[in-house]
C-alpha cells in the first residue's frame, strides 16, 4: 500500500511532541537533583556539584521541599570534610522546613546533624540526633528517611558495642531499602551489617557480607563505596590471618581512593598496609605509610582514624625499638579511644602499651597494661557472647513483633472493610427507606385521586346534570331510606312545570333548560334539611318532606307555587310567567311505599294540572 502524505505529515511532529513531553528537562532541580542522590556514592565531588546546580536552578523556579533535599545532600557531604560549611546547611535547612510540605524531611536535618558530630567524635551528641531522625521519620512515616536514619543510628550502635541492636537496625534498613529498591543503598547497609558480625568476631560471616555488598557498589560504580568496603574486607581478612588477600585488599582501596581523591579511604588503607608492614615486623614501610596517612588525614577531621593510625605507628615505633615514642604515640590513641569509647580498639592499644613497656622493662606498667588488655579483651568477648544471644532474642522479637504488626494490619484492613461495607449497607439503607417514601407518597396520591375520583362518580352517578339537584334515583333512594327507616311519616310534593312544552317550542331548548334551572334554585331555596328536593326527570320535581303531614306539607307546597309565581320575567330573561302545579300527599301510617307515595302525589297533580294549573292539590286519604 501506497502511505500517504498526510499521515507522514502529521507523524514526525506528533513524535517530537511526545519526545519532549517524555523527557523531564533536563537541567529542571528536581531532575538535577536525582542525579546529584545519585553521584553521592560514586563521586562525591560530582554530587556536590550538582547539588549546588540544583540550588542556582532553584532560583528561577523555588521549591521548598527540593532547597532542603539538595542542601541536605550538600550537608552529608561537607559533615565528613568541613563541619562549618555542614554546620552553615543545617541552619539554612532548619529555617526553610516549618514551610517543607514533605514532614519527613526534618529526620534529614537530624540525620545530618548527627553525622556531623559522629565525625566529630561526639558519639552521644550524634547517638541523640540519630534517635530523633529514627523517631520523625516514623512519625512522619517516611520511609526513604526512616531506612536512611536506622542505618545511621545502626551503624552508631555496631561503634558503640551494641551489635544485637545495630544489628536490628541495619536489618530494618536493608529491608526498607529492598522495598524502596536502592541498590546503591543496600549495598552500604550489607557493609555496616557485615562490620557488625566483624565485631562480634565472626570474622568470616563478616568477610562474605563485605563481598556482597562489594560486588554491589562494583555494579552501581560507587567508587567511594567500594573503598570502604575494600578496607573492611582487608580487616576481615586480616582477622582470619589471611594476609595475602588482605594486602590485596588494602591496596585495592588505597588505588580507588586515589581514583576519586577520597582522603580518608586512602587514610583508612595506608593505616591497614602499615598494620599488614607491623605483623611482618617491616617498621620502616610502615612508619612510611603512617607518615602518608597522617598527611592525608590533615584534610579530614575523623579522629578515631587518627587513633587507629596512632595505634599502628605506636606498634611500628616500637618494633623501631623507638620506645618513648611508641609509648606516646599509644597513649594519645587511648584516650581518643577512650573518650569515643571504642573498646576494641582500646583493648588493641593496651596490649601495644604492655608490649612497648615489656620491651623498654618496664614490667610494672607492662603488667598492668596487659592486665587492662586481658579485662577489656574479657569484656569484648563477653559483650560478644552476651550479643549474640541478645542477637537471638531481639531476632526473635522483632519477627514475633513483626506477625503481631501484620496480624494487627490485617485486622485494621478487615476493620476498615468492614466499615466499608456498612456505609454502603446505610447508604443503600436511605435509598431504600428513600424509594419506600416516595413510593408511598405515590401510593397515597394514587388512592386519594381514586378516592376523590370514586367520590366525584358516586356525586355524579346521584346528581342530576343541569341542575346540580340529587336525580331521579338518589331523591327516591331518599324516600325509600325514610319509609323504611323508624320514623317512615312523612310527605312528598310532586312539582311540574305548566306548559313547559310551549316554553321550549317557542324560545329554544336553551331557554327551557335555563327555566329547568331557575325552578330548581327556588325549590332549593324554599326548603331547608331535612328536606330534600331531587329532579325526577323532565320538568317534573319531588320534594321529600320528613315528619312532615299532609296540611304542612301543602303549605309548603303552595309556598313553593307561589315563590315560583312571583319571579319577575324581566329579571329572569325569561319572556313568559312561570306557574308550577304540585301534588301533594302523605303517608297514610304504615307500609306506605315509594311508587304508593308517587302514585297518589302524581294523582293529585293530575288533578292540579286538570284544575287549570299553577295550583296546589293534597291528596286526602
Ligand atoms: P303541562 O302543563 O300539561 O305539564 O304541559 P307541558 O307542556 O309542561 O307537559 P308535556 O309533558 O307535554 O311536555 C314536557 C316537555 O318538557 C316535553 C319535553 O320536550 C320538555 N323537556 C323534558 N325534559 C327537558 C329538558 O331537560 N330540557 C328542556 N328544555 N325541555 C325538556
Ligand atoms: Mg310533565
Ligand atoms: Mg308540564
Amino acid at each position: 500500500m501506497m502511505p500517504t502524505a498526510l499521515p507522514r505529515r502529521l507523524l514526525l511532529p506528533l513524535l517530537l511532541t511526545l519526545l519532549a513531553g517524555a523527557a523531564p528537562a533536563a537541567d529542571s532541580p528536581r531532575e538535577l537533583l536525582r542525579q546529584a542522590r545519585d553521584a553521592v556514592m560514586r563521586d562525591p565531588a560530582q554530587a556536590r556539584g550538582l547539588a549546588e546546580q540544583t540550588l542556582q536552578a532553584l532560583a528561577a523556579q523555588p521549591d521548598t521541599d527540593t532547597e532542603i533535599e539538595a542542601r541536605l545532600v550538600l550537608c552529608d557531604h561537607h559533615a565528613e570534610r568541613d563541619p562549618a560549611a555542614a554546620q552553615r546547611e543545617v541552619a539554612i535547612v532548619a529555617e526553610l522546613l516549618p514551610r517543607a510540605r514533605r514532614g519527613g524531611l526534618r529526620a534529614g536535618l537530624q540525620a545530618c546533624m548527627g553525622q556531623i558530630h559522629e565525625y566529630a567524635s561526639d558519639t552521644v551528641r550524634a547517638r541523640a540526633y540519630y534517635e530523633e531522625a529514627v523517631l520523625s521519620a516514623e512519625q512522619a512515616g517516611d520511609q526513604d528517611m526512616l531506612a536512611d536514619a536506622l542505618y545511621l543510628r545502626g551503624y552508631l550502635r555496631s561503634v558503640q558495642g551494641e551489635l544485637a541492636s545495630a544489628l536490628a537496625d541495619l536489618r530494618r534498613s536493608h529491608q526498607l531499602f529492598l522495598k524502596l529498591e536502592q541498590a546503591n543503598r543496600i549495598a552500604n547497609v550489607l557493609n555496616a551489617i557485615a562490620i557488625v558480625y566483624n565485631r562480634m568476631g565472626d570474622h568470616a560471616q563478616a568477610r562474605d557480607y563485605f563481598l556482597q555488598s562489594l560486588k554491589r557498589h562494583e555494579a552501581d560504580g560507587a567508587l567511594r563505596e567500594q573503598a570502604v568496603t575494600l578496607h573492611n574486607l582487608g580487616r576481615a581478612t586480616e582477622n582470619l590471618g589471611d594476609r595475602d588477600a588482605a594486602r590485596r585488599h588494602y591496596e585495592a582501596a588505597l588505588a580507588t581512593s586515589r581514583r576519586i581523591d577520597f582522603p580518608r579511604g586512602e587514610a583508612y588503607a595506608l593505616r591497614g598496609l602499615a598494620s599488614l608492614a607491623n605483623l611482618q615486623g617491616d617498621s620502616r614501610e610502615a612508619l612510611g605509610r603512617l607518615d602518608e596517612a597522617d598527611a592525608r588525614i590533615r584534610t579530614s577531621p575523623d579522629q578515631r582514624l587518627q587513633a587507629q593510625v596512632l595505634l599502628q605507628r605506636g606498634i611500628a615505633l616500637r618494633l623501631a625499638s623507638r620506645l618513648g615514642e611508641s609509648v606516646q604515640a599509644l597513649q594519645q590513641a587511648q584516650r581518643i579511644f577512650a573518650q569515643a569509647d571504642s573498646r576494641n580498639e582500646l583493648a588493641l592499644v593496651y596490649d601495644a602499651l604492655a608490649q612497648t613497656h615489656a620491651a623498654a622493662g618496664d614490667w610494672h606498667a607492662a603488667y598492668q597494661r596487659g592486665a587492662d588488655f586481658k579485662a577489656e579483651s574479657d569484656r569484648l568477648l563477653r559483650l560478644q557472647l552476651d550479643q549474640r544471644f541478645a542477637t537471638l532474642k531481639i531476632e526473635f522479637d522483632t519477627s514475633a513483633k513483626d506477625r503481631e504488626y501484620a496480624l494487627l494490619q490485617r485486622e485494621n484492613r478487615a476493620t476498615e472493610q468492614a466499615l466499608v461495607h456498612e456505609q454502603r449497607a446505610n447508604q443503600l439503607k436511605v435509598v431504600v427507606i428513600g424509594l419506600a417514601a416516595v413510593l408511598l407518597l405515590a401510593l397515597a396520591l394514587m388512592v386519594l385521586r381514586q378516592y376523590r375520583t370514586s367520590r366525584a362518580m358516586h356525586s355524579l352517578a346521584l346528581t342530576d346534570e343541569l341542575t346540580g339537584l340529587p336525580n331521579r334515583r338518589a331523591v327516591l333512594a331518599r324516600l325509600q331510606a325514610l319509609l323504611a327507616g323508624p320514623d317512615p311519616r312523612c310527605a312528598v310534593l310532586l312539582a311540574d312545570l305548566d306548559h313547559f312544552k310551549r316554553i321550549n317550542d317557542e324560545h329554544g331548548h336553551l331557554v327551557g333548560d335555563e327555566v329547568l334551572k331557575l325552578i330548581a334554585a327556588r325549590l332549593t331555596e324554599a326548603v331547608r334539611e331535612p328536606v330534600s328536593v331531587g329532579r325526577l326527570g323532565g320538568e317534573e320535581f319531588l320534594v321529600v318532606l320528613p315528619a312532615t303531614d299532609l296540611e304542612s306539607a301543602r303549605q309548603v307546597a303552595e309556598r313553593i307555587r307561589e315563590n315560583v309565581a312571583s319571579i319577575d320575567p324581566l329579571r329572569t330573561q325569561i319572556p313568559v310567567p312561570l306557574t308550577i302545579s304540585l301534588g301533594v300527599a302523605a303517608t297514610r301510617g304504615g307500609g306506605d311505599s315509594v311508587s304508593d307515595m308517587l302514585r297518589r302525589a302524581d294523582a293529585a297533580l293530575y288533578d292540579a294540572k286538570r284544575a287549570g294549573r299553577n295550583r296546589v292539590i293534597a291528596l286526602v286519604a
